[in-house]
């Protein structure tokens, strides 16, 4: 699934190609996807929209259009945003089709269907109830180390399950948790109560770090995971614990454990996580 640095580059490169460009005609192939909340069709309120901006909200990307409307767009497992400069063929897992005023296309595809695109008036986008309940976005100035102890300390679970839960933070997945948690030398699976403020700082820190380095390396592309240039992302390389249970620690040479914790396969070291 998609994490925030996964769809903050989602932003970028769609933002590159798109801003400014109006939609010309609409064609949707698999109507459960295209959501809206008006009476009128999805296709017919799009056409003769401009693209003006595109804002990320934890895992949810936000295309605003011309005269207050605004595509949500919540990726889930395998849902893929991609522009073509040109005509493309379309292919059994490609369920809508935007066309734009220079002759590009934007494809929305999902292997799995479970991704969702609503339309809804833009000053109603951060209230809908999926967004409303959203942590603080991690990377913003506002977001402390203070504010994460407060929100952990509301919380009596497992560190891995706080951190997973949209409303404590907004846009961290099961990839970015893991990494997250090796960093800060924190057990998965140790209480949110039982947790020092120096954990809290090292956790702090290494949540912002992490998700930046996912951003500069464009995302994870573990498997399905592409850019709006169809591009993969390059941080898999990194990656210290996430699908290398069974393997060495490439700090301390333990064989990482690979464990469900909180309901999610977990890998983490033994030895560097405390
Ligand atoms: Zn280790």
């Amino acid at each position: 699934m998609p994490e925030l640095p996964e769809v903050e580059s989602i932003r970028l490169t769609l933002a590159k190609h798109t801003l400014g460009k109006k939609i010309l005609d609409v064609e949707i192939l698999w109507p459960p996807v295209a959501v809206s909340w008006f009476d009128r069709n999805f296709a017919e309120l799009l056409k003769g929209r401009m693209i003006d901006s595109i804002d990320r909200r934890g895992k949810y990307l936000l295309i605003n259009l011309s005269k207050g409307l605004t595509m949500i767009v919540h990726f889930r497992m395998t849902g893929r945003l991609i522009y073509y400069t040109e005509k493309q063929p379309v292919d059994k897992h490609t369920h809508i089709v935007f066309f734009l005023d220079d002759e590009g296309e934007i494809h929305y595809s999902d292997v799995r269907k479970f991704g969702r695109i609503q339309l809804v008036p833009t000053q109603e986008a951060i209230k809908i109830p999926s967004l409303a309940k959203l942590g603080p976005e991690p990377l913003n100035e506002s977001f402390t180390f203070d504010k994460l102890g407060q929100r952990l300390a509301n919380k009596k679970c497992k560190i891995k399950a706080a951190l997973l839960d949209q409303r404590t933070i907004a846009g961290l997945g099961n990839i970015y948790v893991d990494e997250a948690l090796f960093r800060a030398g924190i057990h998965p699976g140790k209480s949110t109560n039982t947790l020092k403020v120096s954990e809290i700082i090292l956790l702090y820190n290494s949540i912002c770090d992490t998700l930046t380095e996912g951003i500069k390396a464009g995302g994870t592309s573990f498997r399905d995971y592409r850019d709006a240039d169809g591009k993969k992302g390059l941080f898999q390389e990194s990656l210290m614990v996430y699908g290398r249970g069974g393997k060495g620690c490439k700090v301390c040479g333990s064989l990482l454990v690979r464990g469900k914790i909180a309901g999610r396969t977990t890998v983490y070291c033994p030895t560097c996580q405390k």
